[in-house]
């Protein structure tokens, strides 16, 4: 032992460390740092993602169209919001808005929303006065009051008048009663129509539907997909309509996928429908492309 320590030996060790050790050590701690970051970048919370997200701008709208039951003919169209991740990878918006209503985020979702469908659908309401586009404000954006304005500049960018644009606003939305009734109110004040979306998920009832003087009623996918199934399935269903006539709502079906759903509507009375038997959502382009040929006088 002593005679390793023989200044000789020393120097050879210390060389050693300052050649080999040193630069091996240091390039293992900058790998691990390495892994360690792009895993921290990877766990980054859904928050942050969204952030980043909305800087780098991932998100994109697509229209899935409304149809008259009756003649098939699109009437409107709703923008769904898709997110693609610089990633590659893809969130659905039924996980990410909660996301984002939790973390605060939803304003700038909404603001974001109403930018890309003024990018999207420029001057394309003017031609087709009769087309609609049909929006999903977040929850806690119903009571924010540039709401209405960044609407109003929406309108004016796709030449359309506010009747050309629909609110849909889910009934848990609209929980607290004289905050929601003005908040509707305020909407249709200004020509807008305001749709009740996912309805027969929350608990309205007849009297506070009343009360709340809305436009459409869109009778949620869940009741949809039973028709057809068995006779007592159909049954609140029925009920819906018969509740929606009595308040002079206009009713839309949600998620229609087959010819025996759209029947069976259609006997009922209802007028709209939006499924994929009718159309997917689609890009922008294609939306537009349609409405052209739409505005076009027939040859
Ligand atoms: P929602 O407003 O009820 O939208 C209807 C959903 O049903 C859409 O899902 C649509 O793609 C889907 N759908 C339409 N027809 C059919 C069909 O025949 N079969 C099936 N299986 N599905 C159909 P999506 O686009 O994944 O959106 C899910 C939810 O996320 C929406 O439900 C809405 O609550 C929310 N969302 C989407 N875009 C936005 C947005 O821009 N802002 C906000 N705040 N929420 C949004
Ligand atoms: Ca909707
Ligand atoms: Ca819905």
């Amino acid at each position: 032992a002593i005679a390793a320590t023989s200044p000789a030996a020393l120097r050879a060790s210390r060389l050693a460390y300052a050649r080999v050790i040193l630069p091996v050590a240091l390039t293992l701690s900058a790998v691990l740092l390495l892994v360690v970051l792009r895993q921290a970048r990877q766990q980054r919370s859904m928050p942050s993602a969204l952030r980043v997200g909305l800087m780098r701008g991932e998100f994109h709208l697509v229209y899935q169209p409304i149809v008259d039951l009756r003649t098939g003919h699109w009437v409107g169209a709703e923008a769904l919001m898709r997110w693609t991740r610089h990633t590659g990878e893809s969130i659905r918006p039924d996980l990410f808005i909660p996301v984002a209503e939790e973390a605060g985020l939803s304003g700038a979702i909404t603001r974001h929303l109403i930018q890309l469908a003024g990018r999207d659908l420029r001057a394309a309401l003017s031609a087709p006065p009769d087309f609609y586009l049909a929006l999903n404000p977040a929850a806690p954006d119903l009571h924010d009051p540039t709401l209405a304005e960044a609407l109003s500049r929406l309108v004016a960018q796709m030449r359309a008048t506010p009747g050309q644009v629909t609110l849909e606003v889910t009934e848990h939305a609209l929980t607290e009663e004289a905050d929601a009734r003005s908040v509707v109110s305020d909407l249709r004040k200004s020509g807008m129509r305001v749709a009740i979306d996912d309805f027969g998920t929350g608990f309205s009832n007849l009297s506070r539907l009343e009360s709340l003087q809305l436009d459409v009623l869109k009778i949620d996918k869940s009741f949809i997909d039973p028709i057809g199934q068995g006779a007592a399935t159909s049954q609140v269903v029925l009920h819906i309509i018969s509740m929606a006539r009595a308040l002079g709502l206009k009713l839309i079906a949600e998620g229609v996928e087959t010819q025996a759903q759209a029947e069976f509507l259609r006997a009922q009375g209802v007028e709209f429908a939006q499924g994929w038997l009718f159309d997917r959502p689609m890009k922008a382009d294609d939306l537009l492309r349609a409405l052209a040929s739409r505005a076009a006088p027939d040859a």
